[in-house]
This record gives C-alpha cells, sequence and structure tokens, in this order.
C-alpha cells in the first residue's frame, strides 16, 4: 500500500514516526504551515518556520525515504494577530520556492473579519502564484463555516476545482462535494474523523477528488491514520485500485496541479547547511 498523507505537521512529530511511517508505506507527505500552539510575535518568526519546512524538514523525511513537501501561508488563527499580519507582505518570494505545492493552511478559525480579509488575500495569492489552496474549515460552526468558505472562494480568481477544503466531515461532505472543490478528511483521534466513518462516507460519495490525511500535530494524534482507513477501506471491500485511488492518485493529482510534486525521495544528503541529523557524531 504506497500512502501520501496529504497532511501533516511533522515539525512536531519524532524520527519513531518517520520510521513508523515508511514500514506503513507513506513515501510522501504534505506538510502546511500552521500555528504552532505558542503565539508567534513577529513575522520573523514564520519566516524561519518557512525555512523549516523548505530545507530541514525535507531533509530529516528524506532520510526515511519520505518525499516532503510543505503549503506555506499565515494560517487562520494568526491572521487575528496584528504582530502577524505582515507576514502576507513576506509570502510572495516564498511561494515561488520549489518545495511549495499550495498556499496553505488557511481558511477560517473563528470567523473573524480579519480572517476574511486573510482567507481573500492569500486565495488571490495563489491565484497569482499558479499554485492550488488548501483550505482549513473550522471545527466550530461547520457547516456555516464551509459555507462562508466556499462564498469567498467563489468570489476569489481561484478556480473551485484548486481548491483541497479540508476537515470534512458527514454534515459538510455533501455540501463541499456539489461545489466542485477537493474533499480532504482529517482521521484524527477524538476530534475529527476516525477510520470506520471515513468509510462509510467513501461508501455513500465514492473516492473521486476525496483525500485522507492524518493532520498529526502537537496533539493528541496518530501519524498511521492513513494507513487504518486503507486497511478499513479493504476490510469493507473497498479494491486495491481504490485504495490507492483515495491515498495516493489523488493527492498526486492535486498538488500536482502545482507543478512542483518530485516524488522520488532524492538520495539523503549526508549535511543540511552543514549540519547532520548525528548529534555528536561524523
Ligand atoms: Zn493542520
Amino acid at each position: 500500500m504506497r500512502i501520501f498523507d496529504p497532511h501533516i505537521h511533522m515539525t512536531s512529530r519524532t524520527t519513531d514516526d518517520y520510521q513508523a511511517m515508511h514500514a506503513a508505506g507513506v513515501r510522501a507527505l504534505v506538510e502546511p504551515a500552521f500555528w504552532l500552539g505558542q503565539p508567534r510575535t513577529a513575522p520573523e518568526s514564520f519566516l524561519d518556520y518557512f525555512d523549516s519546512l523548505l530545507g530541514w524538514e525535507p531533509f530529516r523525511a528524506a532520510q526515511y525515504g519520505i518525499a516532503h513537501h510543505c503549503t506555506l501561508a499565515l494560517n487562520p488563527k494568526e491572521a487575528n494577530d496584528p504582530r502577524c499580519t505582515p507576514v502576507l507582505e513576506e509570502l510572495p518570494r516564498y511561494l515561488v520556492k520549489d518545495g511549495v505545492v499550495a498556499v496553505g493552511e488557511i481558511g477560517y478559525d473563528s470567523m473573524t473579519p480579519a480572517e476574511d480579509t486573510a482567507l481573500a488575500a492569500q486565495l488571490d495569492l495563489a491565484a497569482g502564484h499558479s499554485l492550488p489552496a488548501l483550505v482549513h474549515t473550522p471545527h466550530r460552526d461547520k457547516l456555516a463555516g464551509l459555507r462562508r468558505t466556499l462564498d469567498v472562494v467563489a468570489e476569489s480568481r481561484l478556480p473551485v476545482d484548486r481548491v483541497l477544503v479540508d476537515h470534512l466531515n458527514e454534515t459538510t461532505v455533501k455540501e463541499a462535494r456539489e461545489s466542485g472543490c477537493w474533499l480532504g478528511f482529517s482521521v484524527y483521534p477524538d476530534t475529527k474523523m476516525d477510520e470506520h466513518r471515513m468509510v462509510a462516507v467513501l461508501r455513500e460519495y465514492g473516492p473521486e477528488r476525496v483525500l485522507v490525511n492524518s493532520a498529526a500535530d502537537w496533539g493528541n494524534s496518530d501519524p498511521l491514520t492513513t494507513r487504518k482507513v486503507g486497511e478499513a477501506m479493504l476490510a469493507a471491500g473497498f479494491s486495491e485500485d481504490d485504495v490507492d485511488r483515495v491515498l495516493w492518485r489523488n493527492p498526486v493529482a492535486f498538488f500536482g496541479l502545482s507543478g512542483r510534486l518530485a516524488l522520488d525521495p532524492a538520495m539523503p544528503e549526508a549535511l543540511h547547511e552543514g549540519n547532520s541529523i548525528l548529534r555528536g557524531g561524523e
């Protein structure tokens, strides 16, 4: 089973996770820029983080045979902090870089006017850079959040078929699907979908334009939920081709819209900017 996890925050994960993911079949992933828990107080903090998503983390992933890409953006939560919003002016020079396969994660957290502004501005940046967009939907008021998101997308110059709307569930999948966007599901312990609910959604709506991710981060999460979905699909009678479509070909098709996917993890280099991962060794 080959797996592409299209939404996972490896910055928060350990080398054990990389090993277990490779053993489970993960060969490629996308790490979206997000909120790190600790509030940032200046645009420069974002820039060091973006550099890490473009340099250090792909270097680390390559040691485990996994191709790493990222999406960059001002995340919805910090879009509300005026100390952070100037990073929007820095984004254009980052969006031209090779490892960036979308603008994201953008969208709504609390559905504030500041979030409206940041979402519209970043959809426009995606269109201007010929990149697709990864859009997070809020965890509260999910259906209202989805509708407002789709309205802003419709008003933007980014076509809806270049938008991946994430964190969908049973309450939002139908309207999202009818809009023509790509459909992201985070299979995440306790608060989001689980693998059995995911299989039920796939039974009802089919695998077309569906992507499944672990969204693993610094919370109680599991970087192997993609594999669990693949196994649950097979147990429920889906074919290996269906599993491959959801767990590999759909993410490849969506992020391939960037023209920048590189799925052969290059032979890992021994050093990144002069530093190895071998602490205290040669
Ligand atoms: Zn995320």
